[in-house]
């Protein structure tokens, strides 16, 4: 099925506290120890769902800080449920994970949730995370959520330091019994802009190494925030030769091949006290839920509007015969250059009109 993503996005990622146990340094959320008087009630979470839901969205991940921490996290999952939204939910590996817990939340309704691992073993993950014991937290949380019943992902960020670790991480990750396998590519906002992420030729070479594991491994193969992988699979292949197993939106995916999901197109991000913003990694609030209509928002409003015009863009992306497609990763040129029009400077492609131009130069 293709959403017009002008009208309605694929996916709402609804940041429910950002209360959660572990600390992080990299945790975009800039999570704090207890919750948040001003956040979203019970009752204005629920509103939020019926929101996403007229507004025509089909997945919606309850993501934190620790969604665990919100006691009426089950009955939000029910109301969803109950509305017919996919409902994923993405907790911190604690101890808040416990059987009965994820048991509950499947009993709800909810359908999957996601859980971040970023390296092969506890020596690298726990490191980087700075919470030793994270990394068997992690793997006895992913067994617990199984055998409750529910989909597994785990969500790994790549970026330099773990680049290396690529290989380490396929070996684990297709040893989970997992759903799907979310690679998301570093966008250095926030806690995260103190990572260097990977260069333009590292993201070549990483694509062509996950399109070659789309194609065998046992899990759906998803990636965030390399929305030129998709020009990377026509450039490479031939047409209709796209991933033979792309992530369902069951398993939080669910774009057209045609399409690329990206900031504020296909995607819109709650923030813990209603902000509606583009993305999680493009925090630029349009709006806030309890002030502002989410569909007049989504559909209209500033940058929401200019996000989705490939006219717009500006630098290579501007003359790349990709844009429309692809149009690169908003979030990271953003973060990188200030301009969330300006080329995503990860993007190895000199576009089609630029060579042109400079065989004419030359
Ligand atoms: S130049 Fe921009 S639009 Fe073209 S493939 Fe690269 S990221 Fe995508």
């Amino acid at each position: 099925m293709k959403l017009d993503f002008n009208e309605a996005p694929l996916l709402a990622v609804w940041e429910t506290t950002r209360a959660c146990s572990l600390a992080c340094g990299h945790c975009r959320a800039e999570a704090i120890t207890t919750r948040d008087a001003a956040e979203l009630s019970t009752e204005e979470g629920k509103r939020l769902l019926s929101d996403v839901s007229s507004l025509g969205g089909l997945i919606v991940i309850l993501s934190g800080g620790d969604c665990l921490n919100r006691t009426d996290l089950e009955e939000i999952v029910a109301h969803g449920k109950g509305i017919g939204l996919r409902l994923h939910a993405s907790p911190a590996a604690t101890p808040l994970a416990t059987r009965e817990r994820l048991l509950g939340l499947r009993t709800a309704g909810l359908d999957g949730v996601i859980f971040a691992l970023d390296g092969p073993d506890a020596a690298a993950h726990d490191s980087f995370r700075k919470a030793p014991g994270s990394f068997d937290q992690t793997l006895s949380s992913v067994r617990l959520a199984r055998e409750a019943g529910l989909r597994v992902t785990v969500s790994t960020c790549i970026a330099e330091w773990n680049y290396r670790h690529l290989e380490g991480m396929i070996g684990l990750t297709t040893s989970l019994g997992l759903s799907c396998w979310d690679v998301y590519f570093l966008v250095p906002v926030g806690r995260l802009s103190s990572l260097r992420g990977i260069s333009a030729q590292d993201f070549e070479d990483a694509f062509e190494r996950l399109h070659k594991l789309s194609l065998e491994a046992p899990y759906a193969v998803k990636l965030a925030e390399a929305q030129h992988f998709k020009r990377y699979v026509l450039e490479k292949r031939s047409r209709g030769a796209f991933l033979r197993r792309q992530a369902s939106p069951a398993e939080g995916g669910g774009e057209a091949p045609d399409q690329a999901v990206n900031a504020g197109k296909g995607l819109v991000f709650i923030d813990h006290v209603g902000n509606i913003c583009p993305s999680r990694l493009l925090p630029l609030a349009a709006g806030n839920i309890r002030t502002h209509p989410l569909a007049e928002t989504y559909r209209g409003a500033h940058p929401f509007r200019e996000l989705r015009d490939p006219k717009l863009l500006k630098g290579r992306c501007g003359v790349c015969e990709y844009a429309e497609l692809c149009s690169g990763s908003r979030a990271r040129a953003w973060a990188v250059t200030g301009d969330f029009l300006e080329t995503d400077p990860f993007c190895a492609y000199t576009p089609k009109a630029m060579r042109i131009a400079s065989q004419a130069a030359g």
